[in-house]
Protein backbone atom coordinates (compact mmCIF):
# COMPACT_ATOMS: atom_id res chain seq x y z
CA UNK A 1 0.00 0.00 0.00
CA UNK A 2 3.03 2.31 0.96
CA UNK A 3 4.29 1.76 -2.28
CA UNK A 4 1.25 2.54 -4.20
CA UNK A 5 0.68 5.92 -2.81
CA UNK A 6 4.36 6.73 -3.21
CA UNK A 7 3.93 6.01 -7.11
CA UNK A 8 0.09 7.95 -6.90
CA UNK A 9 1.91 11.25 -5.87
CA UNK A 10 5.41 10.41 -8.07
CA UNK A 11 2.37 10.47 -10.72
CA UNK A 12 1.22 13.97 -9.85
CA UNK A 13 4.78 15.19 -9.63
CA UNK A 14 5.79 13.29 -12.90
CA UNK A 15 2.36 15.12 -14.53
CA UNK A 16 3.17 18.11 -13.17
CA UNK A 17 6.65 18.39 -14.46
CA UNK A 18 6.40 17.27 -17.44
CA UNK A 19 3.31 19.83 -18.02
CA UNK A 20 5.80 22.72 -16.88
CA UNK A 21 3.12 24.94 -15.18
CA UNK A 22 5.73 25.23 -12.18
CA UNK A 23 8.11 27.56 -14.43
CA UNK A 24 5.27 29.84 -14.72
CA UNK A 25 3.21 29.30 -11.24
CA UNK A 26 7.18 29.54 -9.16
CA UNK A 27 7.01 33.33 -8.85
CA UNK A 28 3.96 32.97 -6.54
CA UNK A 29 4.99 30.26 -4.85
CA UNK A 30 8.62 29.92 -4.44
CA UNK A 31 8.60 32.02 -1.56
CA UNK A 32 11.91 33.67 -0.19
CA UNK A 33 13.86 30.26 -0.14
CA UNK A 34 13.70 26.99 1.58
CA UNK A 35 15.48 24.72 4.28
CA UNK A 36 15.85 21.51 2.90
CA UNK A 37 15.92 18.83 5.53
CA UNK A 38 17.63 15.30 5.07
CA UNK A 39 18.75 12.76 7.71
CA UNK A 40 21.03 10.20 6.58
CA UNK A 41 23.31 10.09 3.85
CA UNK A 42 24.59 6.42 2.35
CA UNK A 43 24.43 3.84 -0.36
CA UNK A 44 21.68 2.44 -0.66
CA UNK A 45 21.43 -0.61 1.89
CA UNK A 46 21.09 -4.24 0.04
CA UNK A 47 17.79 -6.09 0.65
CA UNK A 48 14.23 -4.67 0.53
CA UNK A 49 13.36 -4.26 3.95
CA UNK A 50 13.60 -0.41 4.73
CA UNK A 51 10.77 0.74 5.81
CA UNK A 52 13.04 4.18 6.86
CA UNK A 53 14.19 4.56 3.42
CA UNK A 54 12.45 7.91 3.14
CA UNK A 55 14.76 9.18 5.39
CA UNK A 56 17.96 8.36 3.68
CA UNK A 57 19.68 9.62 0.61
CA UNK A 58 22.52 8.77 -1.28
CA UNK A 59 25.86 11.27 -1.98
CA UNK A 60 25.16 11.10 -5.45
CA UNK A 61 21.71 12.65 -4.92
CA UNK A 62 22.87 15.09 -2.12
CA UNK A 63 25.19 16.34 -5.12
CA UNK A 64 22.43 16.67 -7.60
CA UNK A 65 20.47 18.84 -4.79
CA UNK A 66 23.47 21.32 -4.50
CA UNK A 67 23.90 21.69 -8.12
CA UNK A 68 19.89 21.90 -8.57
CA UNK A 69 19.42 24.46 -6.15
CA UNK A 70 22.75 26.32 -7.39
CA UNK A 71 21.45 26.20 -11.00
CA UNK A 72 18.34 27.83 -10.32
CA UNK A 73 20.13 30.71 -8.81
CA UNK A 74 19.61 30.03 -5.43
CA UNK A 75 22.10 30.40 -3.24
CA UNK A 76 23.11 27.89 0.04
CA UNK A 77 23.71 29.96 3.14
CA UNK A 78 23.84 29.06 6.76
CA UNK A 79 20.98 29.67 9.41
CA UNK A 80 22.49 32.72 10.61
CA UNK A 81 22.59 34.66 7.66
CA UNK A 82 18.76 33.02 6.80
CA UNK A 83 17.95 34.59 9.83
CA UNK A 84 19.37 37.74 8.60
CA UNK A 85 18.02 37.87 5.35
CA UNK A 86 14.33 36.97 6.94
CA UNK A 87 14.94 39.87 9.44
CA UNK A 88 15.45 42.46 6.54
CA UNK A 89 13.73 43.26 3.05
CA UNK A 90 13.03 41.08 0.55
CA UNK A 91 15.77 41.94 -2.09
CA UNK A 92 14.76 39.25 -5.04
CA UNK A 93 17.87 36.90 -3.76
CA UNK A 94 16.61 33.33 -2.97
CA UNK A 95 18.42 30.86 -0.66
CA UNK A 96 18.35 27.34 0.44
CA UNK A 97 19.62 26.06 4.26
CA UNK A 98 20.81 22.42 4.20
CA UNK A 99 20.08 20.74 7.32
CA UNK A 100 20.70 17.23 8.76
CA UNK A 101 18.42 15.78 11.70
CA UNK A 102 19.56 13.51 15.03
CA UNK A 103 23.90 13.19 14.61
CA UNK A 104 23.73 10.18 12.04
CA UNK A 105 27.50 9.19 11.66
CA UNK A 106 27.33 9.55 7.95
CA UNK A 107 26.67 12.80 8.12
CA UNK A 108 30.71 13.51 8.90
CA UNK A 109 31.37 9.87 6.69
CA UNK A 110 29.25 10.84 3.54
CA UNK A 111 27.83 14.31 3.21
CA UNK A 112 30.29 16.24 4.92
CA UNK A 113 33.41 15.35 2.27
CA UNK A 114 30.74 16.25 -0.34
CA UNK A 115 29.74 19.38 1.14
CA UNK A 116 32.91 20.95 2.07
CA UNK A 117 34.50 19.87 -1.49
CA UNK A 118 31.25 21.77 -3.00
CA UNK A 119 31.60 25.00 -0.81
CA UNK A 120 28.21 24.38 0.31
CA UNK A 121 27.51 25.41 4.25
CA UNK A 122 24.96 22.86 6.48
CA UNK A 123 23.62 22.36 9.90
CA UNK A 124 23.67 19.16 12.07
CA UNK A 125 20.98 19.12 14.62
CA UNK A 126 22.09 16.94 17.27
CA UNK A 127 20.17 15.05 20.37
CA UNK A 128 22.54 15.31 22.73
CA UNK A 129 21.44 11.44 24.72
CA UNK A 130 22.39 10.18 21.03
CA UNK A 131 26.08 11.42 21.28
CA UNK A 132 26.05 10.74 25.03
CA UNK A 133 24.46 7.07 24.25
CA UNK A 134 21.98 7.86 26.84
CA UNK A 135 19.18 8.13 24.44
CA UNK A 136 18.41 5.67 21.18
CA UNK A 137 16.87 6.31 18.25
CA UNK A 138 13.53 4.09 18.61
CA UNK A 139 12.44 3.96 14.91
CA UNK A 140 16.02 2.38 13.51
CA UNK A 141 15.74 -0.16 17.14
CA UNK A 142 11.99 -1.34 15.94
CA UNK A 143 13.04 -1.74 12.18
CA UNK A 144 16.50 -3.75 13.48
CA UNK A 145 14.52 -5.60 15.75
CA UNK A 146 11.79 -6.65 13.16
CA UNK A 147 14.04 -7.47 10.63
CA UNK A 148 15.75 -9.88 13.44
CA UNK A 149 12.46 -11.38 14.29
CA UNK A 150 9.89 -13.93 12.70
CA UNK A 151 7.15 -12.99 15.16
CA UNK A 152 6.59 -9.97 16.82
CA UNK A 153 5.53 -9.58 20.40
CA UNK A 154 5.72 -6.47 22.43
CA UNK A 155 4.06 -5.03 25.04
CA UNK A 156 2.89 -1.02 24.30
CA UNK A 157 0.98 0.41 27.03
CA UNK A 158 -2.11 -1.55 27.02
CA UNK A 159 -2.02 -3.08 23.79
CA UNK A 160 -0.12 -6.51 23.46
CA UNK A 161 1.62 -7.00 19.39
CA UNK A 162 1.93 -10.37 18.25
CA UNK A 163 2.37 -10.42 15.06
CA UNK A 164 3.92 -12.48 12.25
CA UNK A 165 7.33 -10.97 10.68
CA UNK A 166 8.47 -13.87 8.60
CA UNK A 167 8.01 -12.43 4.91
CA UNK A 168 8.82 -8.97 3.24
CA UNK A 169 5.32 -8.12 3.85
CA UNK A 170 4.85 -9.40 7.13
CA UNK A 171 7.91 -7.54 8.22
CA UNK A 172 6.32 -4.31 6.34
CA UNK A 173 3.28 -5.12 8.33
CA UNK A 174 4.45 -5.62 11.70
CA UNK A 175 6.89 -2.15 11.56
CA UNK A 176 4.23 -0.01 10.79
CA UNK A 177 1.81 -1.52 13.05
CA UNK A 178 4.97 -1.61 15.95
CA UNK A 179 5.52 2.31 15.09
CA UNK A 180 1.82 3.18 15.23
CA UNK A 181 1.08 1.60 18.70
CA UNK A 182 4.74 3.22 20.10
CA UNK A 183 3.55 6.53 18.82
CA UNK A 184 0.05 6.72 20.42
CA UNK A 185 1.67 5.53 24.28
CA UNK A 186 3.71 8.46 26.26
CA UNK A 187 7.23 8.83 25.47
CA UNK A 188 8.52 6.82 28.79
CA UNK A 189 6.71 4.16 27.86
CA UNK A 190 7.40 4.14 23.67
CA UNK A 191 11.27 3.65 24.78
CA UNK A 192 11.07 1.34 27.78
CA UNK A 193 8.56 -0.99 25.25
CA UNK A 194 10.90 -1.10 22.13
CA UNK A 195 14.12 -0.87 24.51
CA UNK A 196 12.73 -4.29 26.90
CA UNK A 197 11.75 -6.23 23.92
CA UNK A 198 15.20 -5.49 21.52
CA UNK A 199 16.79 -6.38 24.86
CA UNK A 200 15.27 -9.75 24.73
CA UNK A 201 16.12 -10.55 21.50
CA UNK A 202 20.01 -9.76 22.18
CA UNK A 203 19.97 -6.26 20.44
CA UNK A 204 21.49 -4.19 22.43
CA UNK A 205 20.04 -0.72 22.23
CA UNK A 206 23.18 1.35 23.16
CA UNK A 207 25.44 -0.49 20.85
CA UNK A 208 22.85 0.39 17.96
CA UNK A 209 23.16 4.19 18.68
CA UNK A 210 27.21 3.76 19.05
CA UNK A 211 27.10 1.81 15.68
CA UNK A 212 24.59 4.49 13.65
CA UNK A 213 24.94 8.20 15.89
CA UNK A 214 28.32 10.36 16.16
CA UNK A 215 30.23 10.35 19.14
CA UNK A 216 31.89 14.47 20.60
CA UNK A 217 35.02 13.68 19.16
CA UNK A 218 33.56 13.23 15.73
CA UNK A 219 30.45 16.12 16.54
CA UNK A 220 33.82 18.45 17.21
CA UNK A 221 35.64 17.64 13.74
CA UNK A 222 32.20 19.02 12.38
CA UNK A 223 31.60 21.86 14.66
CA UNK A 224 35.27 23.13 14.25
CA UNK A 225 34.50 23.69 10.31
CA UNK A 226 32.84 27.16 9.93
CA UNK A 227 30.92 25.73 7.24
CA UNK A 228 29.06 23.26 9.82
CA UNK A 229 26.65 25.20 12.46
CA UNK A 230 25.78 22.30 15.38
CA UNK A 231 22.24 23.17 16.35
CA UNK A 232 20.57 21.54 19.23
CA UNK A 233 17.49 18.47 18.47
CA UNK A 234 16.93 18.46 22.51
CA UNK A 235 18.52 15.46 24.41
CA UNK A 236 16.16 12.75 24.30
CA UNK A 237 14.27 12.96 21.29
CA UNK A 238 11.31 12.86 22.55
CA UNK A 239 7.59 14.74 21.01
CA UNK A 240 8.22 18.04 23.01
CA UNK A 241 4.23 18.47 23.22
CA UNK A 242 3.66 15.02 24.80
CA UNK A 243 5.82 16.38 28.07
CA UNK A 244 4.97 18.07 30.78
CA UNK A 245 6.70 21.77 30.32
CA UNK A 246 9.18 21.74 32.90
CA UNK A 247 10.68 18.45 31.43
CA UNK A 248 9.68 19.79 27.46
CA UNK A 249 11.61 23.20 28.51
CA UNK A 250 14.89 20.59 30.44
CA UNK A 251 14.95 19.09 26.87
CA UNK A 252 15.38 21.99 24.57
CA UNK A 253 18.00 23.82 27.35
CA UNK A 254 20.12 21.03 28.41
CA UNK A 255 20.89 19.58 24.75
CA UNK A 256 22.37 23.27 24.48
CA UNK A 257 24.36 23.13 27.29
CA UNK A 258 25.52 19.78 26.80
CA UNK A 259 26.24 20.82 23.06
CA UNK A 260 28.15 23.97 24.40
CA UNK A 261 30.14 22.50 26.86
CA UNK A 262 31.50 19.22 24.20
CA UNK A 263 32.17 21.45 21.82
CA UNK A 264 32.94 24.94 22.90
CA UNK A 265 30.02 26.54 20.65
CA UNK A 266 26.72 27.58 22.35
CA UNK A 267 24.14 26.23 19.52
CA UNK A 268 21.99 29.00 18.63
CA UNK A 269 19.26 27.00 16.54
CA UNK A 270 16.67 24.40 17.45
CA UNK A 271 15.05 21.87 15.50
CA UNK A 272 11.70 20.00 17.18
CA UNK A 273 11.74 16.29 17.54
CA UNK A 274 9.57 15.04 14.67
CA UNK A 275 8.60 18.90 14.07
CA UNK A 276 4.99 18.14 13.50
CA UNK A 277 2.01 19.91 14.85
CA UNK A 278 1.67 16.84 17.58
CA UNK A 279 4.75 16.95 18.68
CA UNK A 280 5.65 20.94 18.81
CA UNK A 281 3.23 23.66 18.80
CA UNK A 282 2.73 26.99 20.72
CA UNK A 283 3.71 26.02 23.94
CA UNK A 284 6.47 24.78 22.63
CA UNK A 285 7.74 28.23 20.53
CA UNK A 286 7.43 30.20 23.16
CA UNK A 287 10.01 27.78 24.91
CA UNK A 288 12.09 28.33 22.07
CA UNK A 289 11.83 31.91 22.53
CA UNK A 290 12.14 32.26 26.26
CA UNK A 291 15.24 30.07 25.66
CA UNK A 292 16.99 32.33 23.48
CA UNK A 293 16.83 30.57 20.44
CA UNK A 294 17.33 32.31 16.99
CA UNK A 295 15.79 30.10 14.99
CA UNK A 296 13.81 26.91 15.36
CA UNK A 297 12.46 24.38 12.53
CA UNK A 298 9.48 22.01 12.31
CA UNK A 299 9.20 19.86 9.69
CA UNK A 300 5.27 21.60 8.64
CA UNK A 301 6.20 21.68 4.81
CA UNK A 302 7.16 24.86 2.91
CA UNK A 303 9.32 27.15 1.58
CA UNK A 304 10.38 30.55 3.64
CA UNK A 305 7.80 33.36 3.13
CA UNK A 306 7.38 36.81 4.70
CA UNK A 307 5.00 35.01 6.92
CA UNK A 308 7.31 32.42 8.01
CA UNK A 309 7.70 32.84 12.40
CA UNK A 310 11.61 32.36 13.21
CA UNK A 311 10.98 29.98 15.45
CA UNK A 312 8.17 27.54 13.70
CA UNK A 313 10.36 27.64 10.48
CA UNK A 314 8.61 25.05 7.60
CA UNK A 315 11.40 22.95 5.85
CA UNK A 316 10.81 20.53 3.25
CA UNK A 317 12.06 16.91 3.08
CA UNK A 318 14.05 15.51 0.70
CA UNK A 319 12.17 12.39 0.59
CA UNK A 320 14.48 8.94 -0.16
CA UNK A 321 11.78 7.99 -2.45
CA UNK A 322 12.08 10.87 -4.23
CA UNK A 323 15.57 10.92 -5.65
CA UNK A 324 15.24 12.50 -8.89
CA UNK A 325 16.82 15.95 -10.01
CA UNK A 326 13.30 16.93 -11.66
CA UNK A 327 11.61 16.59 -8.15
CA UNK A 328 13.99 19.27 -6.84
CA UNK A 329 13.19 21.28 -9.19
CA UNK A 330 9.62 21.17 -8.40
CA UNK A 331 10.11 21.12 -4.63
CA UNK A 332 11.91 24.11 -4.94
CA UNK A 333 9.42 26.28 -7.11
CA UNK A 334 6.89 25.46 -4.05
CA UNK A 335 4.31 24.52 -6.58
CA UNK A 336 3.51 21.04 -4.98
CA UNK A 337 3.63 22.42 -1.63
CA UNK A 338 0.95 24.97 -2.63
CA UNK A 339 -0.83 22.07 -4.68
CA UNK A 340 -0.72 19.25 -1.41
CA UNK A 341 -4.38 19.78 -0.68
CA UNK A 342 -6.01 19.44 -4.08
CA UNK A 343 -3.06 16.85 -5.49
CA UNK A 344 -4.40 14.94 -2.34
CA UNK A 345 -7.60 15.25 -3.03
CA UNK A 346 -7.24 14.23 -6.53
CA UNK A 347 -5.70 11.06 -5.83
CA UNK A 348 -7.72 10.43 -2.71
CA UNK A 349 -5.82 9.80 0.46
CA UNK A 350 -2.65 11.14 2.42
CA UNK A 351 0.17 10.90 -0.37
CA UNK A 352 2.22 13.56 0.38
CA UNK A 353 5.53 12.00 0.63
CA UNK A 354 5.18 12.85 4.50
CA UNK A 355 2.36 10.81 4.44
CA UNK A 356 4.38 7.66 3.39
CA UNK A 357 6.53 7.49 6.35
CA UNK A 358 6.44 3.82 7.93
CA UNK A 359 7.63 5.21 11.27
CA UNK A 360 8.34 8.89 12.31
CA UNK A 361 11.72 10.47 12.40
CA UNK A 362 12.74 13.73 12.38
ZN1 LIG B 1 15.10 14.00 14.74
Amino acid sequence: MQGLKIAGYKAGLNALYLSGAHRYVSPRTQGRGAILMFHQVRARPPGRFHPNAHLEVTPQFLDVVVRRVRAAGMEIVDLDEAARRMAGPDDGGRFVVLTFDDGYRNNLTEAYPLLRELGAPFTVYLASGFADRTAVPWWDLLVALVRHVSQLSMQVGDQAIELPSRSLGQKRAACRIAATALCRVDEDEQRRAIESVARAHGIDPVELVAREMMGWGEVRTLAQDPLVTIGAHTVGHYALARLDAARARREMAESRDRIAEMTGSRPRHLAYPYGSQRSASEREFALAAELGFTTAVTTRRGVLTPDSRILALPRISMNGHFQHARYVDLLLSGVPLALEGPLRRLLRGSLSPSGTRASAST
